[in-house]
């Protein structure tokens, strides 16, 4: 069996599709040296690379559905294995079912370690649909964008790292949109109260701005890492 790397703190976003899971877990990187560890990032270079779990992944994610724990598990199990994860982990997107967060728990257990915190980024589930399907990241560095909400500031040339090249998931129009904000709120809302329980639990109101919403994530962190 694969071991857990050891880490000082395992770090959980909580939220649906557009709550900033995604652009705060790469804050958090730059701000505390942490490693997101995203599984839809993991499933989607699965499904670009052609694996097995990438087939048998694809049409599940391009009907907003959720991919079988057993292949998540899989992945992430992998993922945790590697070195860079001794420097503190950031879930973003996993657990999303009650048998992933009683898996990683257990995961944990053997290393020695728990969930440090699970923090719930708070959203108006309407404004959620506007907020997916108007973005694209860069092709080369995956900094995030919004047809409304954040263009470049030159059109066609990324702000961070100067590329031209940029893409938008397949998953990310209005429809897919529901009905991942639907798999959320029947499998994934439930872990609230499981953290919630587990007494590491936080809420944040994630309906601000990033700067904000960086800056009040950045005091749990230190809070709960002190
Ligand atoms: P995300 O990038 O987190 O929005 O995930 C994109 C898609 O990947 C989801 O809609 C699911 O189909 C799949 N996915 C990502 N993470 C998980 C997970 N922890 N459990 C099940 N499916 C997942």
């Amino acid at each position: 069996m694969t071991e857990v790397a050891t880490t000082p703190a395992v770090l959980i976003l909580l939220g649906p599709p557009g709550a900033g899971k995604g652009t705060q877990a790469r804050m958090l990187e730059e701000d505390f040296g942490l490693v997101q560890l995203s599984t839809g990032d993991l499933l989607r270079a699965a499904v670009a690379a052609g694996t097995e779990a990438g087939r048998q992944a694809k049409a599940v994610m391009e009907a907003g559905q959720l991919v079988s724990d057993s292949i998540v598990l899989a992945i992430l199990k992998e993922r945790m294995a590697q070195p860079d994860v001794a420097r503190g982990v950031i879930l973003d997107g996993f657990p999303r079912t009650d048998g992933q967060a009683a898996a990683l728990d257990r995961l944990l257990a053997e290393a020695g370690q728990r969930v440090t915190a699970a923090i719930s980024l708070e959203v108006d589930d309407e404004a959620m649909v506007g907020r997916v399907s108007g973005r694209f990241t860069c092709a080369g560095c995956g900094e995030g964008y919004h047809d409304e909400f954040k263009r470049p500031a030159q059109a066609g040339t990324c702000d961070r790292c100067g590329g031209h090249d940029f893409k938008r998931r397949a998953d990310d129009n209005a429809e897919t949109v529901r009905e991942r904000l639907s798999a959320y709120h029947a499998q994934t809302a439930p872990l609230i109260t499981h953290y919630d329980r587990a007494g590491v639990l936080q809420r944040i109101d994630a309906m601000g701005n990033i700067a904000d919403i960086r800056n009040a994530l950045a005091e749990i962190v230190k809070r709960v890492t002190a």
